[in-house]
């Protein structure tokens, strides 16, 4: 099909939930992605912070052909390898004790808010528990999880929603703690806000709600849907901060493409039992060997190494774009390769050039241009898409 039916087509029968940009991507390789008339881009946005490996890794590709033609899916009534396996390694990699393998990001948020309501309804008898929540955050677009995300535009249209949600100003520790009653069954916030325009959580902030939730036995729920796996520099970014939840979320580059999520915790907040949840794709065995794969190549590459390194790199880079563009750009932040450029200009025609002059990126709110690429980009990829970037900022 031409470039012009495929985008007519999509505008015909997609719901018109997102406005895409005219581009139609067909293959990837590496840290490029190609449309289907062949024009070649950079991808700095790893489809929204997904294929951390980048496109057509050969023993991501195997494994999962491998799969394919073992076994696809089968019920969470029964065992299978990959999954069991995956969990493993996944609570090796976390320090959480036990996991549920969701479909989604937004399902693992479903899944960590009723387990915080179960612990709490199993220790009170009652079910009038309250969770806090932190403006400006984003947990996903489910009911329960549009619930607890702080922006009041994505959860207005759909009220009445879940009840006992309470929001507080992340990383303002008074205004948090001024929410807290005798209902509070959970804190829930992401460790680096992604959506909600890249703002890491205080180290201070992070250890005071820790140390809190501890003494007054509330869970704290960390989504580390987006900046977990990698990308901060090290294997989930609570690690960063010296303190472990009690329930976590895991999502997006956990399977590395394939609809992958979780959430897990602590032994001591395994408050579900059979009957309590389920999911009848949930972790099968296709998707977690995708993530068996994927932990087996954080640990055969020195991955987490480069991504601190060429971290350090964007960094320098961002500040050095920051520093030649005064009238545009306003501010830096971020962790890692999960870093954002604040503009004083509307974003979106921004992230339009940028595209235009051959590099993908994304935004994270209204003013906020998101740096999320594959965790294997190098200083000379860095290079590449910040002369994009500047081209794209000159013509502002
Ligand atoms: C993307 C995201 C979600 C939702 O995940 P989906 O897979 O899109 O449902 C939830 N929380 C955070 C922090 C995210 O970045």
């Amino acid at each position: 099909m031409e470039k012009n039916e495929i985008i007519a087509m999509g505008e015909a029968h997609l719901l018109h939930t997102y406005n895409r940009f005219p581009i139609v991507l067909d293959h990837g390789d590496g840290m490029y992605l190609y449309e289907t008339d062949g024009t070649k881009y950079l991808d700095f946005a790893a489809g929204i912070a997904v294929f951390a490996f980048g496109y057509g890794n050969k023993t991501y590709n195997d494994a999962l052909k491998e799969q394919i033609d073992k076994l696809v899916h089968t019920s969470n009534l029964y065992y299978n390898e990959p999954s069991v396996t995956a969990a493993k390694l996944f609570c090796e990699a976390s320090g959480m004790d036990r996991v549920f393998f969701t479909n989604s990001g937004t399902e693992a948020i479903e899944g960590a808010i009723k387990l915080a309501r179960k612990y709490y309804y199993n220790k009170h008898g009652k079910s009038d528990s309250e969770i806090i929540s932190m403006n400006h955050s984003f947990h996903g677009r489910s009911m329960g999880a549009v619930s607890v995300t702080g922006k009041k535009a994505y959860r207005e249209p759909f009220e009445p929603l879940i009840g006992g949600v309470v929001f507080a100003e992340f990383n303002d520790l008074n205004d948090v703690l001024s929410k807290v009653n005798e209902k509070t069954c959970a804190i829930i916030m992401e460790t680096v806000q992604g959506e909600g325009g890249i703002y890491p959580a205080d180290e201070t902030f992070l250890r005071e709600i820790r140390k809190f939730c501890t003494e007054h036995d509330i869970c704290l729920i960390l989504d580390e849907i987006q900046c977990g796996m990698g990308r901060t520099g090290a294997m989930f970014a609570y690690q960063k901060y010296g303190i472990e939840p009690d329930i976590m979320t895991s999502a997006k580059a956990l399977g590395c493409g394939v609809p992958v999520g979780c959430f897990a915790c602590k032994e001591a907040f395994a408050a579900m039992v059979p009957g309590d949840h389920g999911s009848t794709y949930g972790g099968n065995p296709f998707v977690t060997k995708a993530v068996e794969t994927v932990f087996g190549m954080f640990k055969d590459s020195n991955i987490l190494q480069n991504v601190n390194e060429t971290a350090a790199y964007l960094w320098d880079a961002l500040e050095a774009v920051k520093k030649d563009f005064p009238n545009v750009v306003s501010g830096h932040r971020g962790l890692g390769l999960m870093q954002g450029l604040v503009l004083s200009v509307p974003v979106g025609p921004v992230v339009k050039e940028v595209i235009a002059q051959g590099c993908i990126l994304i935004s994270a709110g209204t003013d906020v241009i998101r740096f999320v690429p594959p965790l294997i980009a190098k200083p000379c990829h860095v290079d590449e898409m910040i002369s994009c970037l500047r081209a794209a900022l000159s013509k502002q």
